[in-house]
């Protein structure tokens, strides 16, 4: 971690979530209380550090597909994380340079990095909220959104790698219901989702370690991320393991001894409001 960033209302007295995710794929912006949780994750999961970039590349090709094949020209990625090359923004503008890109995440750090997030091509436009995605009518009624996104317009909200942050407790189904509700006709659901389906042992683990750093957790099963797409025409191939998700490679070219179903322990999924 640089020193350029002041310290001022960050806490890194324990790790955090956007900061351990930064360690996992291999970025600059953590500290070494971040290090060491990861680290400790990485020893009961020695998977993490394919499930990250495997993440982003899910995110990357569901991206594309919204973009290409079903006109979306507008996003709502609530869970950014620190901005790691190439962005959504950056991914979807390649496509269509006038995408519109409104990112959104609770965590302060995350904050101060918003200038890379907000260089946007000369057609399109980006903005970056901090909100907390438990309270979506504070982030819906946002003036800086409004500003970027035309409610009227289809709209995808990309929620990669956030849902296993709230709990049931929490309500996820009625957060994903309230944003969706929001959104028109052939807007699109795009979510990536940790899972202890193909290991259940080592992900009780990681969850231990998570919860015992003050951050919950709570992975899911394929029918409980299933229900998030509820109301929605899920694309093809369905609820998918993230790399199995519209590969750009066969994934049997993929080399199987490193990418494993139980590696990734992703389920990821894109749906269409009708
Ligand atoms: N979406 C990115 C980053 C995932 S890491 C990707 O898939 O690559 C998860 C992010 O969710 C972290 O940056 C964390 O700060 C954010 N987050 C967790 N709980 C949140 C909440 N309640 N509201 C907003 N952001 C949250």
């Amino acid at each position: 971690m640089t020193g350029s960033h002041a310290a001022r209302d960050i806490d890194t007295s324990k790790p955090h979530s956007a900061r351990m995710y930064d360690y996992y794929l291999g970025g600059k912006d953590h500290f070494d209380v971040d290090k060491q949780a990861a680290e400790r994750v990485a020893s009961v999961y020695p998977g993490i550090f394919v499930c990250a970039r495997e993440n982003r590349a899910f995110m990357h090709r569901a991206t594309r597909v919204l973009a290409r094949e079903h006109g979306i020209r507008q996003w709502l990625d609530i869970g950014t994380g620190i901005p790691t090359e190439p962005n959504l923004h950056q991914v979807a503008q390649a496509v269509v340079p006038q995408a519109r890109v409104v990112y959104a995440d609770n965590d302060p750090l995350v904050l101060k990095y918003a200038e890379t997030l907000m260089r946007s091509t000369r057609e399109g436009r980006t903005t970056y909220i901090e909100a907390d995605a438990n309270d979506p009518d504070v982030l819906l009624n946002a003036p800086e959104l409004a500003e970027v996104l035309d409610l009227t317009q289809p709209v995808a909200l990309s929620l990669n790698a956030l849902l296993h942050f709230i709990t049931d407790a929490q309500d996820p189904y009625g957060l994903v219901r309230r944003l969706m509700s929001a959104l028109p006709s052939g807007s699109a659901l795009a979510i990536s989702h940790c899972t202890p389906d193909f290991d259940a042992p080592t992900w009780a683990k990681v969850a231990q370690i998570y919860n015992g750093a003050g951050t919950p957790v709570q992975f899911r099963s394929k029918t409980e991320v299933s229900r998030f797409f509820e109301g929605l025409d899920l694309l093809e191939p369905g609820i998918s393991v993230g790399h199995r998700w519209r590969p750009d490679v066969a994934v049997n070219n993929v080399d199987e001894e490193v990418i494993t179903d139980a590696t990734v322990s992703l389920w990821s999924g894109v749906g269409i409001k009708p």
